[in-house]
C-alpha cells in the first residue's frame, strides 16, 4: 500500500519502542536528527514507524506521544494534503523512483514551512532511487533547512547509494522477538497455530506475515516445497520448475528458500535446534541428510546475491534468475 493513502494515525510497532523512545528523547531536547535513515529486513514494520514519526511531528497537540489525529495539522495528514509533508516513493510498486519525484521534493525542502511547525520528506524505500535520484536529493540532505526532517527507509542498505547513508543517522530495525511477533500476529489473525505458520513463512517478519495472510498463494507453499526438494533429489529438472514458479511474486519466494536453507543448515550442523519452519521439520530433516553443507553455503550466498539484485535498479530477468537458482540448488546434492 502506497504510504500517501495511509489515513489513520500509526503507533510504532511494540518491538520498535527502544527506537521510539530514543527518538522521543531527542525531539524532547531539541536535538532531532535531521535525516534519519531507518533499516532493516522488510516487513517489520519500518513504513509504519516512519509514518508513526513523520505524523508525530506534524501533529500540534499530541497525546501520550502519538499525533492526536484531530488537530488541523493531522487533519491535513490523515487527508494526505499536509503541505509540509512530502513523500517519496515508486509511483508503482517495485518500480524505481523517478528524478523528477526527487526534484520536486528538493524544491520542498528549499521552501519555508507552510505551517508553524516542522517539515518531514519520507523516502521509502530509498534503494528504489538510481543514482541519479541519489544525487539530486544529496543537496537536501546536506542542507535540510531548519526544523526539517527527512526519514528514508531502506529494507537493503547495499542498494543505497554510500553518499547518502553517510548522511543520515542510521537506525537499525531487526527482526523482532519471535514471542512479541506472534502475539501481536494472533492478536490480528485470531488463530494460535496460523500466526506461527505465517510468521514461519515470513522469515519471522510480522507485517509481511500479515499480508500473507491476506494473500491468495500460500497455499501453494506445500507444493512449492515439494518441488524445490524434488529438484534437489534429481527427480523435477530444474529448468521446467523454474517455468511453473514463474507465476509467483518472486520476492516472497525467495524469502521462503533462504528460510528453508538457514533451517537445512542448522539441520545438518546443530542437529535442527531453534528451525524457523517447525512445521516442514520432517521434510526439512529427511532433505538434510542429502545436501553437501559446502555447496549448500554457495547456493545460499547465491540466493542473498540474487536478493540483493531484486532490490536494486538492475532489474533482472525473473525467469533466468529462476533458472539460475534451480540450477545451483540441484548442485548441492551429495553425490
Ligand atoms: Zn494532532
Amino acid at each position: 500500500m502506497s504510504l500517501a493513502e495511509v489515513n489513520h494515525v500509526q503507533v510504532a510497532m511494540p518491538w520498535q519502542q527502544v527506537q521510539w523512545e530514543g527518538l522521543l528523547a531527542r525531539l524532547q531536547e531539541g536535538r532531532m536528527p535531521h535525516a534519519l535513515m531507518l533499516r532493516g529486513e522488510e516487513g517489520t514494520g519500518k513504513n509504519q514507524f516512519a509514518l508513526a514519526l513523520a505524523q508525530l511531528l506534524l501533529c500540534n497537540r499530541p497525546v501520550a506521544n502519538t499525533a492526536c489525529g484531530k488537530c488541523k495539522g493531522c487533519q491535513l495528514n490523515l487527508a494526505g494534503s499536509h503541505p509540509d509533508l512530502a513523500i517519496l516513493e515508486p509511483e508503482e510498486a517495485g518500480k524505481a523512483i523517478k528524478v523528477d519525484q526527487v526534484r520536486a521534493v528538493v524544491d520542498f525542502v528549499g521552501k519555508k514551512a507552510q505551517l508553524d511547525g516542522f517539515r518531514v520528506v519520507l523516502v521509502s524505500p530509498t534503494e528504489a532511487m538510481n543514482v541519479n535520484s541519489s544525487n539530486a536529493l544529496l543537496k537536501s540532505l546536506e542542507e535540510p533547512g531548519e526544523k526539517t526532517v527527512l526519514i528514508l527507509v531502506s529494507h537493503q542498505i547495499t542498494g543505497v547509494l554510500p553518499t547518502i547513508r553517510s548522511r543520515c543517522q542510521v537506525m537499525d530495525f531487526p527482526i523482532p522477538n519471535r514471542q512479541q511477533a506472534l502475539s501481536w500476529l494472533n492478536t490480528l489473525v485470531r488463530d494460535a497455530a496460523k500466526s506461527e505458520k505465517l510468521l514461519n513463512v515470513a522469515g519471522g517478519a510480522p507485517v509481511r506475515a500479515l499480508a500473507l495472510n491476506e494473500s491468495e498463494w500460500l497455499g501453494e507453499r506445500a507444493t512449492v516445497l515439494q518441488q524445490w526438494l524434488a529438484v534437489l533429489s534429481g527427480k523435477r529438472d530444474p529448468v521446467r520448475t523454474a517455468d511453473g514458479w514463474a507465476q509467483y511474486p518472486l520476492k516472497d519466494l525467495m524469502a521462503w528458500l533462504l528460510a528453508w536453507q538457514i533451517d537445512l543448515v542448522k539441520l545438518v550442523s546443530v542437529g535442527g535446534r531453534d528451525i524457523m519452519n517447525q512445521d516442514l521439520r520432517q521434510d526439512l530433516q529427511a532433505a538434510s541428510t542429502m545436501v553437501n553443507l559446502e555447496r549448500l553455503f554457495a547456493c545460499h550466498d547465491h540466493l542473498l546475491h540474487v536478493k540483493r539484485l531484486l532490490n536494486s535498479q538492475a532489474n533482472p530477468n525473473p525467469q533466468l534468475l529462476l533458472e539460475e537458482i534451480l540450477l545451483k540448488w540441484s548442485q548441492v546434492r551429495l553425490r
